[in-house]
């Protein structure tokens, strides 16, 4: 490749990486192009070469050489150690003021590692959430870079460009510095597994309550779509349970085995969340809920001998149930969402990133699996107010959740009373009620600390710390 040529370059040429490329060359970026076994690049020149301008390499030092100064290079290869490699080889061969970006899902503590490392060497390195899959890489994906503001300034306009668009704005802003991109990236995965769970929680309850087979349950979901739960998760979900296996000609979400896997990002913002004492209930109930799925030989103990004791609770109108489950999940949406934000608030303070909430909400509204149109309403709940403390007090979400209250409650009474598990229904709900409490039994669990840890305890009517001799007490 001639020295200088591209605008851009992509080390990584898998699925995500190519795809990556491509969007980039089909809106007119010169693409440098580099994979560690020299196949791949050139199936994407056979294959897509048409699509732009391309400069491939088959050396790390000729992609270096390949891309205009200050250098921009992304790489987009197997996270974890593999991405440190092409990382140190990386820099071997830039100068002070290149930029690196990691697009891979890394974890937000090694973007900070590797972000500190790099700085020393006068790199910038720029770690960056990139969602919506394959599909998103190639047509628009939404785009979470941390790193730098001066590293955002060459960057910027290129990512704005190649990102998914609402309303012509595009999914794409500068999140904060080091490993604020991938922070926020993993919480909105976890987000994702929330979302999900309580999607599922829905159709369970309409499969075991009203016996509806899977095609009818995709028609509630499609007439959903058209409501305030609009979204791509509700639209897609309608899709699958309209699908028959071609196999089986049965409805095809009946023939797959009940076993959820995770490749790890929603334990992330669970544990991360865990450190930081934010309480991501709807995001840890989710992540164990698949975990409770994989769980086999309980489950086979537990199917085995344990009854079920329910109180059945009949369903009187199946319009009403299904409307209360509507509402249910918006509610229990909202909260996963209203946790999900505390833990970037956290995250934040924690790590001195400025981030701007509203324009979190802004990005994911395209490109990304969680895009929804109520995404707006959250930018306008930290537009009123930017330094909100709880996403369910601003007045738009406050008088949204007030409305499915009663709902929710029966929904969650119903699932216990009929013995059908609805861990996000439900923890969400025991979220609400605590969040809203006047008073909370963690009264009782301090006394408790202070009798046996002498750990002290602070008083109602007065400042200070005190703490009670129980042994001479009693
Ligand atoms: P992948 O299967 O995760 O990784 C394959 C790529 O990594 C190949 O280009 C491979 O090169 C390269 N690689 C592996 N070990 C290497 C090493 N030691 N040195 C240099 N290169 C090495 O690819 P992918 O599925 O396209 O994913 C890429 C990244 O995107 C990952 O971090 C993944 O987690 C993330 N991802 C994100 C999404 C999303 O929705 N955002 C979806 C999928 C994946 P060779 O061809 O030479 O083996």
């Amino acid at each position: 490749s001639p020295a200088n040529a591209a605008d851009i370059g992509v080390t990584g040429m898998a699925v995500m990486g190519s795809n990556l490329a491509r969007n980039l060359a089909r809106n007119g970026f010169k693409v440098a192009i580099h994979n560690r076994s020299v196949g791949k690049t050139e199936k994407v020149i056979d294959s897509y070469g048409d699509e732009g301008e391309f400069f491939p390499s088959e050396s790390t030092a000729d992609f270096v050489a390949s891309l205009q100064k200050p250098r921009v290079a992304i790489i987009m290869v197997k996270a974890g150690g593999p991405t440190d490699a092409v990382i140190d080889e990386l820099a071997e061969h830039m100068e002070e003021g290149d930029i690196i970006v990691d697009a891979g899902n890394a974890l937000f503590s090694d973007t900070r590692r590797r972000e500190a490392a790099l700085r020393e060497k006068g790199l910038h390195f720029v770690g960056t959430g990139v969602s919506g899959g394959e599909e998103g890489a190639l047509n628009g994906p939404s785009i979470m870079p941390g790193g730098t503001k001066e590293s955002y300034d060459r960057l910027g306009p290129m990512f704005e460009k190649i990102s998914a668009h609402v309303d012509g704005v595009p999914c794409c802003t500068h999140v904060g510095a080091d490993g604020a991109g991938h922070f926020v990236k993993m919480v909105h995965n976890g987000i994702e597994y929330a979302d999900m769970q309580v999607i599922s929680e829905a159709y369970d309850l309409m499969s075991k309550a009203l016996g509806k087979p899977a095609s009818e349950i995709g028609d509630v979901f499609a007439e959903w779509n058209k409501g305030d739960l609009e979204s791509f998760l509700i639209e897609i979900t309608a899709e699958v349970l309209h699908h028959t296996d071609a196999t089986s000609g049965k409805a095809f979400v009946d023939v797959i085995l009940d076993q959820a896997a995770q490749k790890g990002t929603g334990a992330w913002t669970v544990q991360t969340a865990l450190s930081l004492g934010v309480p991501v209930t709807g995001i840890a109930e989710a992540t164990f809920a698949r975990s409770v799925s994989g769980s086999v030989p309980q489950r086979e103990a537990g199917r085995a001998v344990l009854p079920a004791e329910t109180q059945d609770l009949a369903v009187l109108d199946e319009a009403s149930f299904i409307d209360d489950l509507q509402k249910a999940l918006y509610a229990a949406k909202l909260v996963s969402y209203s946790q999900g934000f505390d833990e970037i608030s956290a995250g934040a303070q924690e790590y001195g990133w400025d981030i701007d909430l509203g324009a979190m909400a802004r990005i994911w509204r395209g490109g990304c699996i969680i895009r929804a149109k109520f995404l707006n309403r959250i930018t306008e709940a930290y537009e009123r107010n930017a330094t909100l403390p709880l996403l369910l007090a601003d007045e738009y979400f406050t008088a949204e959740i007030t409305k499915c209250i009663p709902a929710w409650r029966r929904v969650v009474a119903f699932a216990a009373a009929n013995g059908i598990p609805v861990p996000v229904f439900s923890s969400t709900l025991s979220y609400y009620d605590a969040v809203r409490a006047e008073r909370l039994p963690a009264a009782l669990v301090q006394a408790q600390r202070d009798f046996f840890g002498a750990h002290t305890y602070k008083r109602v009517d007065g400042e200070g710390t005190f703490h009670v001799e129980w042994s001479e007490d009693r």
